[in-house]
């Protein structure tokens, strides 16, 4: 099967470096082996300023020189009922209220499992037990999704989660390989089974190093410094963000992403988090 990835920006914020290191890894693993790479707006759960973020990241992609091959449709006009259909056998309602679950420390504990809700929110019923998948950096990894509970695939007011979105897109789009930042490791967990439930094939998963600030934080809005857009106001060009994140991934800090490509390496590179100087 040839290979198709995908990057994947949520639109709610511009681009920053934590999010240029993960879609590097995603354009050279799918350069290096010769495929297909997909640009997909995660809008799912965005409804602030979208059209202009979206064009400011689609900028922030070219000047870069991380080109796509097609532009598949925003998850907001996608269609998610075949899929929550097909997941019937494993999904159950919910109306267990924020407080309740806050009171039973957080974690969701499963009190309407057999109740047989007719509303409220859609949950999976997860199996017991950790899963085990192979990541191309991490390597073998056994992870409980049940961590937190059982998770909500779509709210009582029927917006779907980004669990379900992502692996039903992945789906649709033909997607073979994820690529992604590693503050997303432990959802591939909740995100197997859904692949197991709703489709006959799994993909491979690679997780880039996550991209601290300063300050020891997760990137956010909070570090607009670092944003793609910041970086090129003070004076940065492409071939400096190039050298400050290729070397993130294991690379050699060349000037442009395209030379990095015959010696891209999925397993070299950073697992622990790198902070921004
Ligand atoms: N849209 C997600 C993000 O911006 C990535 C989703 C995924 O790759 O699973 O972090
Ligand atoms: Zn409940």
């Amino acid at each position: 099967m040839s290979v198709v990835g995908r990057l994947a920006p949520t639109p709610s914020g511009h681009l920053h470096l934590g999010n240029v290191t993960a879609f590097a890894a995603a354009w050279l693993s799918v350069r290096s082996a010769g495929g297909r790479l997909l640009l997909r707006m995660e809008d799912i759960d965005t409804v602030r300023a979208r059209a202009y973020v979206e064009d400011g990241i689609r900028e922030d992609l070219r000047w870069l020189g991380l080109s796509w091959d097609a532009e598949v449709p925003r998850q907001s006009v996608r269609d998610y009922r075949l899929a929550i259909e097909a997941l019937r056998p494993h999904t159950y309602r919910c109306t267990c209220t924020r407080a309740q679950i806050k009171a039973a420390g957080g974690r969701y504990p499963g009190t309407c499992r057999d109740a047989g809700h007719v509303e409220g929110a859609l949950r999976l019923r997860l199996p017991d037990g950790p899963v085990h998948f192979v990541d191309r950096r991490f390597g073998p990894r056994d992870v409980d999704p049940n961590l937190f509970g059982d998770p909500v695939l779509v709210r009582s007011d029927g917006l779907v989660s980004y669990n379900l979105a992502v692996v039903a897109d992945d789906l649709t789009d033909g997607v073979t390989e994820v690529v992604r930042g590693a503050d997303l490791l432990d959802f591939t967990a909740v995100q197997l089974h859904l692949w197991r439930w709703l489709g006959e094939r799994e993909p491979t998963w690679l997780h880039a190093p996550l991209v601290l600030g300063p300050d020891g934080a997760k990137l956010s809005k909070s570090h607009g410094s670092t944003e793609v857009r910041a970086l090129r106001e003070a004076g940065w060009d492409p071939a400096r963000v190039w050298r400050t994140v290729l070397p993130w991934l294991g690379l050699e800090p060349v000037g442009a992403i395209g030379d990095a490509v015959a010696r891209f390496d999925a397993g070299v590179g950073a697992r622990g988090p790198v902070v921004v100087g």
